[in-house]
């Protein structure tokens, strides 16, 4: 479902992604993981394109990423992506946060986006704050609400980038078990995460990126127990 071929970036003289092949098959999660700087949130923005890239080619669903336009917009919008901070329109109720995106690029009508919505938002449990602004919601209230808001594009792949690190520690969980339902209901997700209890739970494949290389690739079982690289095991020690 979604291809990388050869993918490289440079940000000046820095190669901040070399020579990345990743192939996520549907329905598969895949957690990447790696060091501050290693290329992960680069990595998730090239797939959606908020980052050009150098050379080589991306594809979702077998289409390769246009440039530009309105094939672009219409991949993006099968891109879901949710981010640290959750972007929430700060001046908008979280129903209309979670309606705005399929009434203005899916052209779908209101009564129907809102049924969507509500629908969206009891699946991640915060239907009973759809009238409140995002500041009235608890981080990981609105962390949730921006899972919902991305899946209200219907995509066909969710990237996720450190969703929970920015949470407090006893909201990391609710947003956590929702990932775990959605991976469970047979999305495909990229999820750059250091929660080594999802990916346990969730993952098919973890990936380790280092300086902008992709290092390993394992099942969360033979990675989190038995490491290969020394990059990798310095970096699990560090974080276990
Ligand atoms: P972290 O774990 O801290 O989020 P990361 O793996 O997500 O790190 P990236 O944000 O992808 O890393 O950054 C990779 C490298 O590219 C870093 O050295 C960063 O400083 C650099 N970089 C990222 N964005 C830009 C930019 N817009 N311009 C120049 N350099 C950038
Ligand atoms: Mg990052």
């Amino acid at each position: 479902l979604v291809s990388l071929k050869n993918v490289n970036k440079h940000f000046g003289d820095l190669h901040v992604l070399r020579d990345i092949n990743l192939q996520v098959g549907r329905g598969e999660v895949v957690v990447v993981i790696g060091p501050s700087g290693s290329g992960k949130s680069t990595l998730c923005r090239a797939i959606n394109r908020l980052e050009t890239i150098d050379d080589g080619e991306i594809a979702i669903d077998g289409k390769v990423l246009p440039a530009e336009g309105k094939a672009l917009a219409k991949l993006r919008a099968d891109v879901g992506m949710v981010f640290q901070s959750f972007n929430l329109f700060a001046h908008k109720s979280i129903l209309q946060n979670v309606t705005l995106g399929p009434i203005k690029v899916r052209g779908m009508k209101g009564a129907e986006a809102k049924e969507l919505a509500m629908s969206l938002l009891t699946r991640v449990g915060v239907d009973n704050q759809a009238q409140k602004l995002p500041a009235q919601l608890s981080g990981g209230q609105q962390q949730r609400v921006a899972i919902a808001r991305a899946l209200a594009m219907q995509p066909k792949v969710m990237l996720f980038d450190e969703p929970t690190s920015a949470l407090d520690p006893e909201m990391i969980n609710e947003v956590l078990d929702a990932m775990v339902s959605l991976a469970k209901e047979g999305m495909t997700m990229i999820v750059v995460t250091h929660e080594m209890g999802f990916a346990r739970r969730a993952a098919d494949r973890v990936i380790f990126m280092a300086d902008g290389q992709i290092m390993e690739e394992a099942t969360p079982e033979e990675f989190f127990t038995n490491p290969r690289s020394d990059r990798a095991k310095e970096f699990l020690g560090k974080i276990l």
